[in-house]
C-alpha cells in the first residue's frame, strides 16, 4: 500500500495525497501511441519534458523516488534533485507495484516479449526474473490505478524512475537486457496524453 511521503526538507515538495490500492479489472486498451511525440532530437525532446515538468503545479512522482522505501527490494531510491525539481509543486506519489498489492519486497519482474507499449497490445508480458512467473495482470492494475489518480487530480506531467518495468520512460529491461522503451504505467498515462519525465531528465 502507497502512504504518503513527508520530504524532510522543509522547502520540499507539498505531497497531496497517497493513491489508496484498489482492485480494478485490468483494462483493455487499443490505440496506444507507441511513443510520445517526438521533435527527432533527443536533447530537445528532453528539454521539452524538463518544460513540461517546470510548468506543472501538480505532478506525480514515483514513491520510491520521495524515499519511500517500496522497491522490489525493500528499499528507496530517494533523490535530492528530484526533491529540488519538486521544490514548490503539488506531488501525487504512486507506487503502482506496491499499490497493486505485490508487496515489498517482492522478486524482480523483467517485461518479454517487448515494452510496455506492447504488454497493453498483448504482444509482452511482465515475468519474475528468477522463475518466470506471470505478473502482468497485476502491473496494468498498478499502471490503471497510477491512471485513475491523474486522472482525479488533473496531474499533466508525471516524474517517474527510469528503468523500471512499470515507470521507466526511456529504457527499461527486457529479458535482461536494457533497451529503448517504456514500463506499463508510463505507457498507460502516455496513452492518455501525459507528459512522462525521467528522473534521468534532471
Ligand atoms: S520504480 Fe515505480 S514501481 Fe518501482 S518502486 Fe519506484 S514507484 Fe514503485
Amino acid at each position: 500500500m502507497t502512504k504518503a511521503v513527508a520530504p524532510s526538507q522543509p522547502a520540499g515538495p507539498e505531497v497531496t495525497k497517497a493513491v489508496e490500492p484498489s482492485q480494478p479489472a485490468a483494462p483493455q486498451l487499443t490505440g496506444l501511441a507507441e511513443r510520445e511525440p517526438s521533435t527527432g532530437s533527443e536533447g530537445a525532446d528532453r528539454d521539452a519534458r524538463r518544460e513540461a515538468l517546470r510548468a506543472a503545479p501538480t505532478v506525480m512522482v514515483s514513491a520510491c523516488l520521495l524515499g519511500e522505501a517500496c522497491r522490489y527490494d525493500g528499499r528507496s531510491q530517494r533523490s535530492e534533485r528530484v526533491l529540488a525539481a519538486l521544490e514548490g509543486k503539488a506531488v501525487i506519489p504512486i507506487c503502482p507495484e506496491a499499490a497493486a498489492g505485490l508487496g515489498i519486497p517482492r522478486p524482480p519482474v523483467d517485461l518479454a516479449g517487448g515494452t510496455g507499449v506492447d504488454v497493453w497490445a498483448g504482444r509482452a508480458r511482465a515475468l519474475t526474473r528468477e522463475t518466470r512467473e506471470d505478473r502482468t495482470a497485476a502491473f496494468q492494475t498498478g499502471a490503471q490505478m497510477a491512471l485513475d489518480a491523474a486522472q482525479r487530480f488533473d496531474v499533466p506531467v508525471a516524474l517517474l524512475k527510469e528503468k523500471s518495468p512499470s515507470c521507466g520512460s526511456q529504457r527499461v529491461y527486457e529479458a535482461g537486457v536494457l533497451r529503448p522503451g517504456e514500463g506499463i504505467t508510463t505507457a498507460l498515462l502516455r496513452a492518455d496524453g501525459r507528459t512522462v519525465v525521467s528522473d534521468e531528465d534532471l
